[in-house]
């Protein structure tokens, strides 16, 4: 981000010659001792430092600049981070671990896979990507999350897996899922692309009883890559199958051809796989990132809890806190404008925004997307729920580059408009 002044400066600077010039830099000086408060602050940043720019210099420096030794010490680490003998394999996002383990435990042509409509259009699209299709049910109002007591009317013959997603960093109810899916053998797929550090029954998201977990490393996201995803399994055959699906359906990754004793030019092609492979460049940042997830995620608990304190009085709906001892990822903070409140949503938006706050809504719901609502005769009234949190949702900005100021500042905002 650059700050206003600065883009001021550069503007004014083109076409000018150098006695101007200088009367234009002193303008600039008193410019920037003003208070800052027309700066932009925007709805997410990641968090990144000189650790992770030296990480990727070495890298490039290196000569090794895709999968190698830094995307192979990420996993480890990650596994270690997890604990338990978790197999990790590091993708190139979160879509296509998903599509990854979709594919490893047999999902396809026909086949139906329960979720939630309110996500990201990613989770559902790797269905498609099989020919399976998805199944939506609503969610519960109060969690955002799918509400498990909707999974079992909504199974058929034809229904093989379940794709809960940990809405804002906030676990399921993942004791009722895993219930549902033993009685109806079906497989279980976590789309924890918000749930970095998540915790469930005082288990983190990752070890959970599913065939399989996958978080995501977007720039927004609370481990951020640039682009990239990891994909988590307790089942050696799952493993097996998404490393080989991975890179092309090749048996080996590039890193074993050029380490192992086999000669380096050999390998065989066993299915027609994908190319979802993560860089070295981008394991480098996630291999600093790791080492920092609790410590953005105290920051992002305690930016949760100044709102909580800040805007408890005002007609909003707050999220959620996770039962007690349990650890919410707070990648979201959404909140809900009630009946009372003074402006529409969209308003909302737009005031927030003049007032140089960033904000978004999480999520636009897959029923109301012209492809979901029209592939699937998707009613609006067959979700009551989704579309009543939808209509009310805003996100305001929770990440650990925010200054208490800057948290001052959403609260004061909210508060004027909403007061
Ligand atoms: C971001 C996101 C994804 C996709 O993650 P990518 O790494 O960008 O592929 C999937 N599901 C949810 C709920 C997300 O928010």
């Amino acid at each position: 981000m650059l700050k206003a002044g600065y883009t001021r400066t550069r503007k004014a600077f083109t076409g000018l010659n150098s006695s101007s010039r200088r009367s234009i830099a002193t303008d600039t000086k008193k410019e920037e001792a003003k208070p800052q408060t027309l700066d932009f602050l925007p709805f997410a940043l990641p968090d990144t430092g000189e650790e992770e720019i030296e990480e990727v210099a070495d890298s490039i420096r290196s000569g090794w600049l895709t999968t190698g030794p830094k995307t192979r010490k990420f996993e480890q680490d990650f596994a270690e981070f997890l604990g338990g003998g978790i197999e990790c394999l590091a993708v190139n996002s979160a879509t296509s671990g998903l599509h990854l383990a979709l594919d490893a435990v047999g999902i396809g042509n026909g086949d139906e896979v329960i979720t939630t409509p309110y996500t990201f259009t990613a989770t559902a699209e790797v269905i498609r990507y099989l020919g399976a299709h998805p199944v939506f049910i609503d969610i519960d109002p109060r969690t955002f999350n799918l509400n498990p007591t909707l999974i079992e009317a909504a199974v058929t013959k034809r229904t093989k897996a379940i794709l809960p997603v940990h809405f804002g960093g906030l676990a399921c109810d993942m004791e009722s899922i895993v219930d549902i899916a033993h009685r109806y053998n079906l497989r279980i797929i976590e789309d924890a692309a918000h749930a970095l550090p998540t915790t469930c029954n005082s288990l983190l998201v990752g070890t959970l009883p599913s065939d399989a977990t996958v978080f995501s490393f977007y720039a927004t996201k609370t481990l951020a890559t640039g682009e990239g995803g990891m994909l988590v399994t307790k089942n050696p055959d799952i493993a097996a199958r998404c490393r080989v699906m991975r890179l092309h359906g090749i048996d080996r990754d590039a890193f074993d051809r050029y380490t192992s004793c086999k000669p380096a030019w050999y390998y065989e092609v066993i299915a027609p796989g994908f190319k979802y492979n993560m860089t070295d460049l981008a394991a480098s940042i996630g291999i600093h990132q790791l080492k920092k997830v609790y410590q953005f995620q105290r920051r992002r608990e305690a930016i949760a809890e100044a709102y909580h304190t800040g805007l408890s009085d005002l007609p909003v709906m707050l999220p959620p806190y996770p039962p007690d001892g349990e650890i919410h990822a707070w990648h979201l903070y959404v909140i809900r404008l009630t009946d009372s409140a003074p402006v529409s949503r969209d308003r909302f938006i737009e005031l927030m925004s003049q007032m140089g706050i960033g904000t978004s809504v999480h999520f636009i719901p897959l029923i109301l997307q012209p492809y979901w609502r029209d592939t699937y005769n998707l009613k609006e009234c067959d979700f009551p729920n989704a579309v009543d949190c939808y209509k009310r949702a805003v996100s305001l900005p929770i990440y650990s580059r925010m200054s208490n100021d800057d948290v001052l500042r959403v609260i004061k905002a909210v508060r004027t408009i909403l007061e």
